[in-house]
Parts: structure tokens; sequence; C-alpha cells
């Protein structure tokens, strides 16, 4: 049996279905910003448990997908050199760059290592002395601590064959320039769980006050994100909209204050270029000058420099990520792009809208 049929008939069902019945048979459209959302509300078959009226739609929430090609092609670049050892999340490996991938450089020569912690690709640094071993820093506020622990040993350890090719960003400003460029019309978000670990539900009190849509911090459990869309039809049912954190076993109020103190000693707020949004002032970061011996866009600066820029892309997981596309529409959905053949982060990534709509919504 599944989730969706063992469910249908629950009080949590009925109170969502009555929400929507208080709203007068509107239209509600959900973004669960989260890709690990997507994919558990895919995997759980969330919207066909859900009333039709009850919309679910992806957000620029998966870490590897945000990741901008020019991004990629730079850190591909890299593993080029003779003695540099790219090292990166297993995830990242067979996300397409421009003619190439992490996987397909392996598979060619390129020495690229996958790790599954920051820490691994210092020990690989100690273990690879006479390589340059660059970590990809991919990821948003829940993964950061772990790249700005590693960047200290490194620092404290003088691991000096180490650095972090950094694209870490944040998730606050990205939903800030998704909303105001008002593309699609949301009527409330579901935030997502582990970051507001990090960040603190109180980091999207600007999201009601700035643009009227009420937010749910939920968790990842099925039950966890319909709570979620319960919060946000029963706060438009009373005609207000706030913050509401229904993921409470996880999740405070406030930031967490060691991770924010370790953060803010390594990294520094910066813009960042998020696939399919572009560029977002202060919504990525940057290392600290402490640590510039272990940039990696600092030490390779030159070598950089000479990336061209990516071509255009036939991929719409720039549509995907701002909520104004599904996967279904897509017209190489299912044809031309595939789990097998990626055309797309969408498609390759365990939180992509596309994978999830593969492997768990084709007809
Ligand atoms: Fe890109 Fe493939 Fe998704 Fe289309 S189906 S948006 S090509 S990843």
């Amino acid at each position: 049996m599944k989730f969706s049929d063992e469910f249908r008939d629950k009080d949590l069902i009925r109170d969502i279905a009555r929400r929507l019945q208080q709203l007068g048979g509107k239209p509600a459209t959900i973004m669960e910003v989260c890709g690990t959302h997507t994919m558990a509300a895919a995997r759980f078959g969330l919207k066909e448990l859900l009333p039709p009226l009850v919309k679910l739609v992806s957000g620029p929430g998966c870490p590897v997908c945000v990741t901008a090609q020019e991004d990629l092609d730079g850190f591909l670049a890299l593993g080029k050199e003779p003695g540099i050892v790219l090292a990166s999340f297993g995830d990242m490996l067979r996300v397409p760059g421009t003619g190439t991938s992490l996987e397909k450089e392996r598979a060619r020569g390129a020495a690229v290592k996958v790790v599954y912690a920051p820490l691994d690709a210092v020990d690989l640094a100690r273990q690879e002395k006479e390589k340059e071993v660059v970590f990809f820093g991919v990821g948003f506020e829940t993964t950061m601590p772990a790249t700005a622990v590693a960047l200290q040993v490194a620092a404290a350890d003088k691991v000096d064959n180490f650095s972090v090719f950094c694209v870490h960003k944040t998730m606050p400003g990205a939903l800030k320039a998704l909303l105001s460029a008002g593309e699609v019309k949301v009527s409330g978000l579901l935030c997502p769980g582990h970051v507001t670990t990090i960040i603190g539900a109180a980091s999207y009190d600007f999201i009601p006050r700035d643009f009227g849509i009420p937010c749910a911090v939920t968790g990842f459990e099925p039950l966890d994100l319909l709570l979620g869309v319960e919060s946000i039809l029963r706060q438009l049912s009373e005609g207000r909209a706030g913050v509401e954190n229904v993921y409470t076993r996880a999740v405070p109020a406030q930031p967490n204050p060691r991770a924010q103190a370790l953060l803010a000693e390594v990294f520094a707020p910066a813009d960042a270029v998020w696939r399919g949004l572009g560029v977002i002032p202060g919504s990525g970061v940057k290392i600290r000058e402490k640590y510039r011996d272990f940039d990696a866009q600092s030490r390779f600066a030159a070598l950089l420099a000479q990336v061209p820029p990516p071509p255009p892309t036939a991929c719409c997981c720039g549509d995907i990520l701002r909520g104004v596309m599904a996967p279904k529409e897509c017209p190489l959905f299912a044809q031309a792009c595939s789990p097998s053949q990626p055309l797309g982060p969408c498609m390759v990534s365990s939180e992509g809208a596309c994978a999830a709509a593969y492997r768990y919504e084709r007809d």
C-alpha cells in the first residue's frame, strides 16, 4: 500500500480539504523550496493525495541544481591541470558542465575523488602532499559549517596543498530574489528544515512582512510536509501570513549560535551566481582574507579567468528552479534527457525535480 492510500482518509487530509473549502475553492500554489521536499513529495505521492486545488511547485532548494554552469566549468578546468586533484561530493559527478562532467573527466584520467565530508578532502591533501587538492564547496547553510571546519583545520595544521572552490549559497537571498521577480505566483512557501536548523525560522520573517505570503518550516517525512501544507492553508483561510515552524523537534526560532559564529569567522557575505536566477546580491559567501591561502578561486585566479562563459543550453533547469516550469513541460524530459543520459542537474541530483518526476511521476 502506498503512503498516499494509507493516509487518504486521515484527519490531516480532512483538515487540508476543510481549509481549502474555507478559502472558497480558490486554488493554492505552494512552493516546496527544498529539493529534499520535492523528492519526498514525489516519492510518497503527496501530489496525488492532496486535493487537486493544491498545487505543489518546486523551488531553488536543490544545491546541486542551483550551482551555476560557469562555476562547475571553472572547477572542471582546474582538473585539467597536472598535479591538481578535484575532491567533490558524489552528487556533483554526473552534472553536465560544458561538454564534460567530473565523471567524464575522471574516465579520461583526471584525478577526481569523491569525498563524504570536506575534512576527508583535507585528509586527502595530507596523503597527497605532492598534489594540490581542491574541494568543491557546494551547498546551502546546512553544509557550510563543515566546509568552515575544514578550512580551519587546514589552516591550523598548515595543510597548504588544500583549498576550497567556494560556491556555497544562502537561502533567504534567493527567496527574496525569486519573490521580487514575481514570475511565479505562490500562495505560500514550505521552507527547508535542515537549512533552518542553522539560520533559525525567524530568518524568513521578511517573506510574510514584505510579500504577504505565509511560510511553514517543515521536515522531510510525509507527515511533516502535510503539516506544512495545512499550516499554509490555515494561515490563508484565517487571512494572515506568518512563519510557522512545524518542525520544532529540530528547528529553533533563532539561528544556531555556534554554527553562526563558525560561519562568520570563516566566510563573508558575497554575491553569488545561481543557475536560473543569475547573480543575486548577498546570496552567497566568500572565504575571508584570513583564509585566503586556502581559497581556490584566489589561488587559481589566473587560470579561472581563461575559462570561457558557458554557451546557451536547451536544458530548462533554470525555469524549473524558478518554479515557472514543471519537469514534464520540458520538451527534453524523458526523451533526450533521462537519469542515464542527463542533460541538466535537475535530472542528476537525488534532490532534483526532474529526477523526482522521472522516477515517481511518469504516467
Ligand atoms: Fe534539463 Fe533534463 Fe530537466 Fe529538461 S528534463 S529541464 S533537459 S534536466
